[in-house]
């Protein structure tokens, strides 16, 4: 039987390798990681070439490049070898190949694709050498599949727990967002192929998604939505930028001047094309006008797209110049020789691998360091095994596959290691396991709803539990040692275009694992889901609470690697996890989802800016996790105690690993200014580090703080402004866990 003595051993070996490799980069400064994350510039170099181009060609071939002529690419004008511009979603891995013209698969037999852990997972890593490992991963894929552009990374803040997409989004943290954001997109285009980051912007729920017109304050846009987009083209450099659905202050956000040509492109410099979303174009002029460089959308004539046929006429009606179609066309070979889909360079183009041993491994160590350990009473995990000779693994959560589904996130794959599969992986195979699905997955879909279609009660309710197979899940807890309980949702329950219902757990779980825990105490709940649920009473009951997610091709071995405790947890939520809906700060202030405009009442208040603002305590707070050893943070101080604007902080901490296995902390940085001339939350992340420290020994973190972070954006002046006086800089491990605050003067 392998037990405790076995895994323990592998697990310090791999623990040890990691440790020489992270010993070398934590002598890197946050500046020397942020260099290396550095993006290229689009080049002028092939200028000229594309001046000659654009002589040659004619109205309509310029146009042609304008619009979708495919559903996943643009029109090629290939008597000037200029090819088409291929599109591939998504955020969790290369999607399967569309048919040309409908939405329908092309079903062929060659497209599967890593599925890498979804956008909340690699997040929750709080690393940003992962978020690089995996833009080159998927680079690589993309090339595989020879695409130039990646719809993806998926950056939206999470507003609201309930938003469809919060598994694909990273986080309610414009710090952390942008953290992952930028490695992600370099390490992306360092195969070349452009991102298309999206949604840009302020596209936070899925509920009336086509026409919710946005208000949002001057100051909170700038703080909270904007960063992460702003990073992406100022230091990503992605080359791609997805315009959103909905309307932002009364203009769709494909033609909203002020989101694509003051903000994006006077202000931040972005040289790259925006795309629209799919079928969100409304105008032709106007959308031309207002920045939009290409027309994406769902079946229908490819000429009758806005920007086809119609913006020919215009062109020939004056209503538009030919010179300003040229800055498009420009626009877009521009980018085709950067990511050398054309010009001499083309030959050394990143060929590509797709669906190998290595990029499951990459998304085998996103997957291992992304679960959270919410909660180990008694240290009942790591399971061991001594003496157990079987287990109950029970739910649909178990055997439920996640890679597709939720429209453009889906990804065709070889590989998805279930839990189940997983614990059959690792498990010695003298532990028999007594497998129960416990519950059903029950949809309605005929009565719409007002927030979606997929969580209304229907005849009967989808939170019916079927009685036999309760009866099967409690006879199979009763008879086993452990019982592991596999719940949260799916990605049909947690999907594009509906926002849940409630925050509730669907399908009557949280009665079956009452009823399970009533006959086996020592049962183990795992949680796989994407975004926030109710899980108070769960919790309550539950001595052992992981949270996993949807977690890619290898999230079942990852996940039975941390329940055997040959990975030790590492992750930390990248969002609030709230006792109840209503305390979050879109429901609290009644400001979700609106009707035909929301205005974001809570201003820059999302998050856990809120709950630590208002002082509501949250169930699982913003960067909270458990680990399999203890750390204590020591030590904490600055550089210096008075800094000036230009400056950078540095801030160490000694990060003592005071159990008996190795393991990483993240260690957080947060800033806060009680004496503001402005309101400010209490605290707001301003630095991270994720340390490996071996048991018993420390390690000093250094983390890079400059000042500039401290900056509050100033409406009036439309500039960011750090204002002068004390700040108090709070080191900690989660937003309410706060371990030294330290004082320092701006000057
Ligand atoms: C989604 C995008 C996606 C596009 C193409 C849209 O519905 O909002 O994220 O890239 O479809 O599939």
């Amino acid at each position: 039987m392998k037990n405790k003595m076995i895994y323990l051993p592998v697990f310090m070996a791999f623990a040890l390798l990691t440790s020489c490799k992270k010993e070398t980069q934590s002598q890197n400064s946050d500046v020397a990681q942020t260099e290396k994350h550095q993006g290229k510039e689009i080049s002028s170099e092939f200028d000229g070439e594309i001046e000659k181009l654009v002589s040659q060609m004619t109205l309509e071939e310029k146009i042609g490049m304008l619009h979708g002529n495919s559903m996943f690419s643009t029109g090629a004008v290939e008597r000037l070898g200029i090819p088409e511009l291929k599109m591939a979603d998504g955020p969790l891995g290369v999607r399967e190949e569309i048919s040309r013209d409908n939405w329908a698969p092309a079903g062929l037999t060659d497209d599967f694709a890593t599925y890498y852990p979804a956008g909340g997972a690699l997040a929750a890593t709080w690393d940003a050498e992962m978020a690089y490992t995996f833009g080159n991963s998927l680079g690589q894929e993309m090339r595989a599949r020879d695409k130039d552009m990646l719809l993806s990374p998926a950056i939206n803040m999470v507003r609201t727990p309930l938003g469809g997409r919060t598994y694909e989004y990273m986080s309610e943290d414009p710090f952390l967002n942008k953290k992952i954001a930028v490695p992600l997109v370099v390490g992306l285009q360092d195969n070349d192929v452009m991102a298309c980051v999206k949604h840009f912007a302020a596209n936070n729920q899925e509920t009336n998604r086509d026409f919710v017109d946005v208000q949002i304050d001057e100051r909170t846009l700038r703080e909270i939505y904007l960063p992460a987009f702003e990073a992406a083209v100022k230091e990503g450099h992605a080359y791609g930028i997805m315009g959103a659905y909905n309307k932002f202050r009364g203009e769709y956000l494909c033609e909203n001047d002020y989101m694509l040509n003051k903000i994006l492109r006077d202000e931040w410099g972005f040289k790259g094309i925006v795309v629209s979303d799919w079928a969100a174009v409304h105008s032709t002029v106007k959308s031309l006008k207002s920045g939009l460089d290409i027309e994406m959308g769902t079946p229908k004539p490819f000429n009758e797209f806005f920007l086809a046929d119609k913006l020919v006429a215009a062109a020939k009606a004056g209503e538009v110049s030919e010179a300003e179609i040229d800055i498009h066309v420009k626009r877009i070979l521009r980018t085709l020789f950067q990511v050398k889909a054309m010009g001499p360079q083309s030959k050394n183009r990143v060929k590509g691998s797709i669906s190998t041993e290595a990029h499951y491994q990459d998304a085998y160590k996103i997957a291992a360091e992304a679960i959270v350990l919410l909660k180990n009473d008694n240290n009942a995990l790591p399971l061991k095994l001594d003496g157990v000779k079987s287990i109950a693994v029970i739910g649909n959560n178990a055997t439920k596959k996640n890679a597709l589904g939720g429209f453009g996130a889906g990804v065709k794959t070889k590989r998805e290691i279930t839990p189940l599969e997983g614990l059959k992986n690792r498990l010695p195979s003298s532990i028999k396991i007594n497998y129960a699905e416990g519950y059903l997955e029950r949809y309605d879909k005929k009565n719409k709803g007002k927030l979606g279609d997929i969580t209304l009660n229907g005849p009967v309710t989808i939170d019916e539990l079927d009685p036999a197979k309760v009866n099967e899940a409690v006879e199979a807890a009763k008879k086993s040692d452990v019982a592991i309980i596999f719940a949260g949702s799916n990605r049909d329950y947690e999907t594009e275009a509906s926002d849940r219902r409630t925050l509730k757990l669907p399908f009557g779980q949280e009665e079956l694992i009452k009823k399970v825990q009533a006959v086996n105490p020592r049962t183990i709940v795992v949680m796989i889901a994407g975004a926030p649920f109710d899980i108070d009473a769960v919790s309550k009951k539950s001595p052992a609470l992981i949270w996993s997610w949807f977690n890619g091709s290898e999230g079942g071995n990852a996940l039975a690697d941390v329940i055997l405790g040959k990975v030790n947890p590492s992750g930390k939520l990248p969002w609030t996890m709230p006792k109840n809906i209503m305390d979050s700060p879109a429901h609290a202030t009644n400001s979700f989802p609106g009707g035909k405009t929301v205005n974001y009442a809570e201003g820059i208040l999302i998050g856990y800016r809120w709950f630590d603002t208002k002082n509501i305590a949250p169930l699982y707070p913003f960067g909270y996790g458990l680990s399999y050893t203890t750390f204590a943070l020591e030590n904490a101080k600055t550089d210096k105690t008075s800094y000036a604007e230009n400056e950078t902080i540095t801030v160490s901490v000694d990060v003592k690993n005071t159990g008996k296995v190795d393991g990483k902390e993240v260690v957080q940085l947060y800033a806060s200014k009680s004496d503001s001339k402005v309101s400010r939350a209490s605290k707001e992340l301003k630095g991270f580090k994720k340390v490996l420290v071996k048991a018993g020994n420390y390690e000093t973190a250094t983390i890079q703080l400059p000042v500039k972070e401290l900056a509050y954006y100033d409406v009036a002046s439309k500039k960011w402004v750090v204002e002068a006086g004390k700040y108090t800089l709070k080191v900690g491990n989660s937003s309410r866990d706060i371990k030294k605050e330290i004082a320092i003067t701006i000057q």
